[in-house]
């Protein structure tokens, strides 16, 4: 029955790692909760990565709670092994998913937030929104981009090197994203890179471990009310994996600095010099996909919501998983969602035993 409603003590929105995570340390209370999820099947934004897209880490360092990922045929996993595992940690731990649902609308209504798809609504006492990023492509503004006539892309659409073979193509956006696809692309076709400032290489021992043990200490301080001066080890810097090591060998990873405007054709720089180019790949990153929290008043003019820990500070029964630091130092990312998914579910457990308070 599509008008059917439930009210499920908790409700996380997203089926991806983050609310798998969550879901992990929610099936060891006895509180009761459901999944809503707007994609076909499980795997979350790993379903939209790219073909050749490769991890970080090792499986070990690649896993969320409970139960690690099998070791994959390369030395790091590939995007189906990621896919692969997440699909069958949800059959598993048998839990309760409805998909495709996409989320339209949360509104308050007395102690209760009320949910709603399109034809469906459900309550709950406490919400746990985990919808990703990959929804929400952010490309920069740059003068004259309606007048370029050629192929545009942004990565959270591309899959393959293909049909940009024997191309001049330019790659924006100097991230891991960025530095990944352009290897890919540079073994068919032409390539420009283009950078905001010169790319951060990562020594090539440093991968995805060095990263957590960073964030690991980030978060440490945090805790402890310190401060930690540590301008590297973001995610935003290029981790050497194998494609982008071969790509550095054969010197394709010099990068400019983005140009002035488009014209139809290509892009020019202010000195005069110009480019001709026939398509461009957008590696410009994402923002939170928060629009369904619209109604719920928590949206802050830079897209976020204030949070404390994980938890909504103008809505106290609603908590974030998984967006970015804003949510919790390498909260995005397999390894670093675990903890921030445990003492979400401690909060949620112990706001879920305080009495209602009184009608009235
Ligand atoms: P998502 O995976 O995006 O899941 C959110 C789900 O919610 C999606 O299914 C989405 O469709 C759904 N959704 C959105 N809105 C709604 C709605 N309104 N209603 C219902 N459902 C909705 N991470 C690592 O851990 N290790 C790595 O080594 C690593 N390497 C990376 C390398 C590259 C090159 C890139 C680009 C990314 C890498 N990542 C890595 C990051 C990782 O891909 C994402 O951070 C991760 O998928 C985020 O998980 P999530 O569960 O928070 O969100």
């Amino acid at each position: 029955d599509g008008s059917s409603s439930s009210s499920p003590d908790v409700i996380l929105i997203g089926g991806g790692q983050s609310a798998l995570a969550t879901a992990y340390f929610l099936r060891r209370t006895n509180r009761s909760f459901l999944i809503l999820d707007d994609q076909e099947r499980a795997g979350g934004a790993w379903l939209h990565g790219w073909s050749s897209l490769r991890l970080f880490s090792p499986a070990a360092w690649s896993s969320i709670a409970g139960w690690q990922m099998p070791t994959p045929q390369t030395d790091t996993p590939t995007r189906d092994d990621v896919i692969d595992y997440l699909s069958r940690y949800e059959q598993r731990y048998q839990f309760p998913i409805v998909r495709p649902v996409h989320v339209r609308s949360v509104t308050r209504i007395g102690d209760q937030l009320e949910v709603r798809a399109e034809d469906r609504t459900w309550r709950c006492r406490a919400l746990v929104s985990a919808t990703g990023t990959w929804r929400q492509p952010v490309v920069p503004e740059y003068a004259g981009r309606e007048l370029y006539q050629g192929l545009q892309i942004h990565s959270a659409r591309y899959v393959n090197a293909e049909p940009f073979a024997g191309k001049r193509v330019m790659v924006v956006g100097g991230g891991n994203s960025g530095a990944q696809i352009l290897a890919e692309l540079s073994l068919v076709a032409e390539t420009i890179w283009i950078t905001q400032q010169e790319p951060a290489f990562l020594p090539d021992d440093v991968d995805g471990r060095v990263l957590f043990e960073r964030a690991t200490e980030r978060w440490r301080a945090q805790q402890e009310g310190r401060s930690v001066e540590d301008p590297t080890g973001g995610f935003g810097e290029i981790v050497m994996v194998e494609p982008v090591k071969d790509a550095r060998a054969r010197g394709v990873l010099a990068a400019q600095r983005p140009f002035a405007r488009f014209t139809a054709s290509g892009v020019e720089w202010d000195d005069g010099h110009y480019e001709q180019i026939d398509a461009v790949v957008w590696c410009t990153g994402f923002k939170p996909a928060l629009a369904h929290l619209d109604g719920l008043g928590v949206i802050e003019p830079d897209g976020r919501v204030e949070v404390d820990g994980t938890r909504s500070v103008k809505q106290p029964n609603l908590w974030l998983m998984g967006y970015g630091d804003w949510t919790g130092p390498a909260s995005a990312t397999l390894i670093g969602v675990t903890r921030y998914a445990r003492a979400t579910v401690e909060q949620i457990d112990q706001m879920l035993a305080e009495p209602l308070p009184a009608a009235g």
